[in-house]
């Protein structure tokens, strides 16, 4: 949407509701930015580190997202320029590379890009809108009340209406607020990652180059593991990333460094015109795959007035390619609850509301990427080389999530699950999520 075009909402409420943001990753910022249209204050958005770097590789941004960032003003265009640019994905066979299904790059992920990348533009408009981001400010207290608050490893502590916690997938809030130990639970996969900038040596080698002239999305999937393979800037980055079975214990990072004489064994029966630049690459990361229990609630228990919101409560597979497009609809409705209400008294009316519209949803979304990733592990088990194989078994099957509007969602449901949710707390018992 051109920015001239764009119109913020009026927030409902005089004097608009103040918030907090803890986390400023893709779920931080999109929450920033999806309050700020809606027409609530972002006190500040506080985030850990004290500087952000090109963290991570490739990632997928949804239409579903993307529909919503356009209508709070963003430029979206900015993301989809940067991101792989190929119309198709070509699913494969594991051994030989045989092509089993080939289908838009819009089924699956959408826009992918490299999170960095991304982060970057999301940071950008954030501070477009003169949203405050304070860096460096870890938050390692919350107290739950009419005003929460947030206390800061510095001890300084801040209050607002609302907090709302985005602080990853190894959420301190959640056994702060929420009072749950979860632990992670090992999915038993792990994925080898590596993402790199292409060199003339290996754009000249025809053993290593098929997959890094233009910009293009494979896969290769075989008996229980399966590798996604993408490039960005038209070949000029690569990124390959192997998920295997791994029930070992590497502690849940982003950094863990991979072993590449591992990788190399285990890509020693994959199709010879991607191996050999697999078997090249110099350096990679392990990383753990592991995912937590759906949680009973998102919300604190005494006021209700601090809302968890992308993987701090709602963590997804990589197959599921939906994590940063989830958080982004999260984003939406709490906004979008918060606007519904008709009084600032009733912000723990809209928490409620949120996190019931939410559940289900992003269960779903979970649910798919566990299939796909099942389906893409079984399909060649036991096979015949020479039986063919039906494409759809192999197809994603993403589309149904993309044409969802969250905040049309949650309008529509709005009065249903308001009464639902006035009825508990009048009850004084707000009913588990699962
Ligand atoms: C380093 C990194 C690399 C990643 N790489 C990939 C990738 O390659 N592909 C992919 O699909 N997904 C990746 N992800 C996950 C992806 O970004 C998320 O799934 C998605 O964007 C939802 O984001 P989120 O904001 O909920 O969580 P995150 O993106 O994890 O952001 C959480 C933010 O909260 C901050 N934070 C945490 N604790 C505190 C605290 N106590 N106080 C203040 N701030 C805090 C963190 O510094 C971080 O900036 C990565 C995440 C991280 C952090």
């Amino acid at each position: 949407m051109p920015p001239q075009l764009y119109t913020r909402l009026e927030s409902p409420h005089k004097p608009p509701l103040t918030a907090l943001v803890v986390g400023a990753g893709l779920g931080g910022c999109a929450a920033a930015l999806a309050l700020h249209h809606h027409g609530h204050t972002v006190l500040t958005v506080l985030d850990k580190v004290r500087e952000f770097g090109r963290l991570g590789d490739s990632l997928g941004l949804g239409e579903n997202a993307l529909s919503l960032l356009a209508r709070w003003g963003c430029d979206v265009s900015q993301i989809k320029r940067i991101g792989n640019q190929a119309p198709n994905m070509t699913i494969r066979r594991w051994s030989d590379g045989k092509a089993l299904a080939t289908q838009p790059l819009m089924d699956m992920a959408g826009y992918i890009g490299h999170r960095g990348d991304y982060h970057d533009v999301f940071l950008g408009w954030v501070r477009e809108r003169g949203i405050d981001v304070r860096m460096g400010s870890e938050v390692v207290g919350y107290e739950d009340g009419e005003k929460p608050v947030v206390v800061l490893k510095s001890g300084e502590k801040l209050s607002a209406d609302i907090v709302v916690a985005c602080d990853g997938i190894r959420s301190l809030a959640r056994p702060l607020v929420l009072g749950v130990q979860d632990d992670p639970v090992s999915s038993g996969y792990a994925c080898f990652r590596a993402f790199f900038k292409t060199t003339p040596e290996m754009l000249e080698d025809a053993a290593v180059n098929k997959y890094m002239r233009e910009d293009c999305v494979n896969f290769w999937i075989g008996p229980d593991k399966h590798l996604v393979q993408n490039t960005l800037r038209g070949g000029e980055e690569f990124n390959w990333i192997i998920t295997h079975k791994d029930d070992g214990d590497i502690p849940e990072s982003w950094f863990q460094p991979g072993d590449m004489d591992e990788v190399r064994r285990l890509v020693e029966d994959l199709d010879p015109e991607i191996r050999g630049i697999v078997q090249r690459t110099e350096k990679c990361l392990d990383w753990k795959i592991c995912y937590r229990e759906p949680l009973p609630a998102w919300v604190s228990p005494g006021a209700h007035r601090i809302a968890l919101l992308g993987d701090s409560c709602h963590a997804h597979l990589p197959t599921s390619a939906q994590g940063a497009s989830q958080a982004v609809e999260s984003a939406a409705v709490l906004a979008k609850c918060l606007n519904l209400i008709g009084d600032s008294r009733d912000v723990r009316i809209a928490t409620r509301c949120y996190e019931k519209l939410r559940f289900g949803r992003t269960r779903q979304s979970q649910a798919n990427g566990e299939d796909l990733r099942d389906r893409w592990h079984n399909v060649l088990k036991d096979v015949d080389e020479n039986r063919v194989i039906d494409p759809e078994d192999v197809k994603i099957k993403n589309r149904w999530l993309y044409s969802f509007d969250a905040e049309e969602d949650a309008r529509e449901r709005w009065k249903d699950v308001k009464e639902l949710v006035k009825d508990e707390l009048m009850a004084g018992a707000i009913s588990p999520l699962c």
